[in-house]
């Protein structure tokens, strides 16, 4: 069976580099920060060309610091796409804030701009905007939205460490759109380590040092706590994992995306058959190779009878997860497609956008002509 995302053979690909590396860090006897960790945050800051970046524990952690950073009090409404991973409203339900659920684009499947704005009222403190599956949200359009009413960014990169999105004809990378950006090391994300982990990145100096004091117990120097805070920190093996594969990291975004175009160009010729849209400013990971099915059902078995596997990203808008049922009534009353707006519509794009994707193999280490082959077989 083709593995999802093939780790055991990028292993095989550096082996000898890693090796060094974890034998360094192994007998080096620092296996808690130190200078592997520092020098690791300065390669990823200069990586993103940006000013600031801190290792934490993982993505989900991340989030929670910058949140507590940007100072989220109970009640503190933050919008959130309805379309992905649990993580971002969960963070803010967490600490006592509102999660509102801004619908998605039907076609780049990413948090709609028009749908922000019109969940915005007096607690609204910010928008966490995720770079699906690789590609940056519309963080013009966003960063408009966000200034004419006083709130903040916070960018969950935790896709997309490594895209690209031009604003004015100039190129950023991602993880530096958000007045706090978060990207996770989670290993079947594109720049992933041997366990969990994550990081958090600004060129706000004074968020700098909230996010270093809150990821350490709250404390600037040791026994000293000038705010409550937690215990979140890379190893400094997985950063000595990472540096390894970060060396090779940009060579293993050209094959994702050529990857990705060959499947562009196969499906293309099949009804039915629509992928993510890319916007042309913006230049995708692709953490995955996600695309909307017609009949989604009668493909799966198809993918199931010659072996290929595949994940739903993701099963259901986030507003009909029973979690937020149940701990934020207010969430579900003003949510997209709850009762308020069945008049108009009675289901959003998050809703059926979730009844229609699949994801398919796309990492560097995928032989994505053979799966096409394959496919060619059967459809
Ligand atoms: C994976 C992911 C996270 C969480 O990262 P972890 O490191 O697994 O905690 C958060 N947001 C999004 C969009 C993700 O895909």
């Amino acid at each position: 069976m083709i593995p999802f995302v093939n780790l055991v053979a990028q292993r095989k690909a550096y082996i000898s580099e890693f090796e060094q590396a974890e034998c360094t860090v192994l007998n080096g006897g620092c296996y808690v920060g130190g200078p592997v960790i520092a020098a690791f945050e300065r390669k990823l800051a200069d990586f993103c060309n940006t000013k600031h970046a801190v290792s934490c524990g993982s993505g989900t952690e991340a989030l929670s610091i910058a949140l507590m950073a940007l100072g989220i009090k109970p009640g503190d409404e933050v919008i959130v796409p309805d379309f992905t991973f649990i993580a971002p409203a969960e963070c803010v339900a967490i600490l006592g804030g509102v999660p509102r659920f801004a619908d998605i684009d039907p076609e780049t499947l990413q948090i709609s701009p028009k749908d922000v704005e019109p969940l915005i009222n007096e607690n609204t403190r910010g928008i966490i905007a995720v770079d699906l599956f690789g590609q940056c949200a519309p963080f013009e359009e966003l960063r408009n939205i966000a200034n004419k009413h006083g709130l903040w960014i916070l960018e969950d990169a935790a896709q997309a460490f490594g895209a690209r999105q031009s604003i004015n004809g100039q190129e950023h990378r991602a993880c530096t759109f958000g007045d706090i950006s978060i990207t996770s090391f989670y290993p079947s994300k594109p720049l992933g380590c041997y366990g969990d982990g994550g990081a958090l990145f600004t060129k706000n100096d004074e968020y700098a040092e909230r996010i270093r004091q809150i990821a350490n117990h709250g404390s600037k120097s040791h026994y000293h706590h000038e705010t409550i805070g937690i215990n979140s920190r890379l190893d400094s093996i997985q950063a000595a994992i990472l540096d390894v594969k970060l060396n090779h990291f940009e060579d293993e975004l050209k094959i994702r995306q050529e990857n990705a175009r060959k499947y562009n160009e196969f499906f293309a010729a099949y009804k039915g058959f629509t992928p993510q849209k890319i916007s042309n400013q913006n230049e995708s990971t692709y953490a995955q190779y996600t695309l909307l099915v017609d009949n989604r059902d009668e493909f799966i078995e198809k993918l199931k009878a010659i072996d290929i596997p595949y994940c739903i990203h993701y099963p259901m808008a986030l507003h009909q997860q029973p979690c937020f049922n149940k701990l934020s009534p207010i969430a579900k009353k003003t949510s997209i497609g709850s009762e308020e707006n069945s008049s108009n519509k009675t289901k959003n794009c998050a809703d059926c956008i979730s009844q229609k994707v699949v994801s398919l193999p796309v990492c560097a280490f995928t032989d994505v002509d053979s799966i096409i082959s394959k496919m060619k077989s059967v459809l």
